[in-house]
């Protein structure tokens, strides 16, 4: 090995006091006086910063000068147990050696507790704060909880395509992929623009959804499960948006609309219960700094049953409410995420899984009830986050899809139609947003503070 992590000093303290250690990171901070100088050393594998002490008497000023706020530094030294108070143990360094100093004057992550918005504007250093190193390791945790979820579940992970030319995803706005000459732009003789000219004969977009394809997967490898970013050009400048975004996308064949919200609940559960195990120290430094209720909020959805709901009964109560909500409610109407919040947080005051959605408001590959009006979808609900899961049991009957295609106006879709067209099952599936699971497990308050460089309307920094 060739150093050793700040972690693996916590965590193993007993076995590593009064052995030389050798320790690499980024000064988070320096104080001492004219005997004693304290570095807190942080290397990006824990929340703790290692405290490092620089005897005077070993050490002069020209030596440590260039270790200031954001340098790196190689420190050897005796590992002891801690003799002030805040720390357990420290390090007595005997050697240093400086990789890379950094200019106080212009180094921006100077001073203690800077606004998320300036880090923001900073995101290619931010995952230097305890902030956003804390958001990412919990975002890895949770990426490796998804894939452990569902390998031990016997799900394949599926590779669907980013680029499509299927249009008809329909799941929101997409960006479009060319390498056609924008400032002369081949047409043909109708005058509209001839795509057989571009890079792949066709109009072709970013996916919004890997949904689809996953269909194509299922129904051949029985439980598959997508894990991929996805690309939306809706001008969405909210708090829970991104263009650019990662999403889970479980699709199970023989599974019918209950099996898929039995499966969505236990899933978000295993992966809420995974991070409160594994990153129990970076949720505790993020409950004391942004939202004191966080553990508690984790613990209480892992630990009651979600609601479950027909979207008819969810509009009768809104409408009962007496609540004034800023956008009116009526059956028919596609919920917004204040009437999503109320029934999560203020009704029920736990996790709804709204089933049974008019069908003019949901996608067209739905599964229609018996009424004629309603399909088979499951948005899960959350709070402060509104919807953070849709999904729905699929459509299998091949007359009624390509009728719903039809009505639509999609076409050049056929190959989704093999799928029912031979052998066809009934499946379900259901897409989870990434980052909105990250955003209620670090309890952050907007989604571009939970991935590295966030993507939206007007910002493609970095
Ligand atoms: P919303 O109504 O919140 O805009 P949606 O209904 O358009 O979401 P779906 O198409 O059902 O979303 O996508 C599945 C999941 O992907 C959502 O439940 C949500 O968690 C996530 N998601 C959708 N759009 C975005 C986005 N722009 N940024 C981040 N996550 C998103
Ligand atoms: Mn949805």
């Amino acid at each position: 090995m060739p150093h050793n992590s700040i972690k693996s000093l916590f965590e193993n303290s007993a076995e590593w006091i009064g052995k030389v250690v050798d320790v690499k990171g980024w000064v988070r901070s320096r104080r001492g006086n004219k005997y004693v100088q304290f570095v807190a050393l942080n290397d990006g594998t824990s929340i703790k910063s290692l405290q490092i002490v620089f005897d005077l008497e070993k050490f002069n000023d020209e030596q440590l000068k260039g270790v200031t706020t954001g340098s790196a530094i190689h420190v050897r030294g005796l590992l002891v147990e801690s003799q002030g108070k805040g720390q357990t143990i420290e390090v007595q360094a005997e050697t240093l050696e400086l990789y890379g100093t950094a200019d106080p004057d212009t180094y921006p992550l100077q001073k203690k507790g800077h606004s998320l918005e300036f880090l923001r504007e900073k995101a290619h250093l931010r995952p230097r704060t305890n902030t956003f190193a804390a958001v990412l390791r919990i975002r890895h945790a949770l990426a490796y909880a998804i894939h452990k979820f569902f390998n031990d579940k016997g799900f394949y992970y599926f590779h669907t395509p980013l680029i499509t030319a299927s249009d008809a995803e329909g799941a929101g706005a997409q960006f479009q992929v060319t390498t056609l000459p924008l400032e002369d732009l081949p047409v043909d003789k109708e005058g509209n623009i001839d795509y057989s000219k571009d890079f792949f004969g066709k109009m072709a977009s970013l996916t919004v959804s890997g949904q689809l394809e996953g269909e194509l997967g299922a129904t051949a490898l029985g439980c598959i499960y997508t894990f991929g970013p996805t690309f939306r050009a809706e001008n969405s400048n909210t708090p829970r948006h991104l263009s650019e975004f990662w999403m889970i996308e479980p699709e199970m064949a023989f599974y019918e609309i209950a099996d898929n919200m039995d499966l969505a609940e236990e899933f978000i559960k295993y992966c809420i219960t995974y991070a409160l195990e594994h990153c129990k120290d970076d949720i505790e430094f993020l409950a004391e700094h942004f939202d004191k209720e966080l553990p508690e909020r984790l613990k209480f959805v892992v630990e009651n049953e979600f609601i479950r709901l027909p979207y008819t009964e969810g509009v009768k109560i809104l409408e009962e409410s007496g609540k004034k909500f800023e956008f009116p409610v009526y059956w028919g109407v596609d919920l917004a995420s204040e009437h999503e919040r109320y029934l999560v947080e203020e009704h029920f005051k736990k996790p709804v899984i709204l089933t049974d959605y008019p069908k003019e408001i949901k996608a067209f590959y739905m599964k229609l009830n018996d009424d004629g009006k309603t399909v088979r979808a499951m948005d899960v609900l959350f709070p402060k986050i509104g919807e953070i899961i849709g999904g729905s049991q699929r459509e299998e009957d091949f007359d009624k899809l390509k009728n719903r295609m039809e009505e639509l106006g999609l076409e050049g879709m056929d190959w989704y139609l093999d799928t029912r067209r031979y052998g066809s099952v009934p499946h379900s599936g259901f897409g989870l947003g990434f980052e909105r699971l990250v955003l209620f497990v670090t309890g952050m308050q907007n989604i571009r503070d939970v991935i590295p460089f966030p993507r939206y309307p007007k910002n493609c920094e970095y």
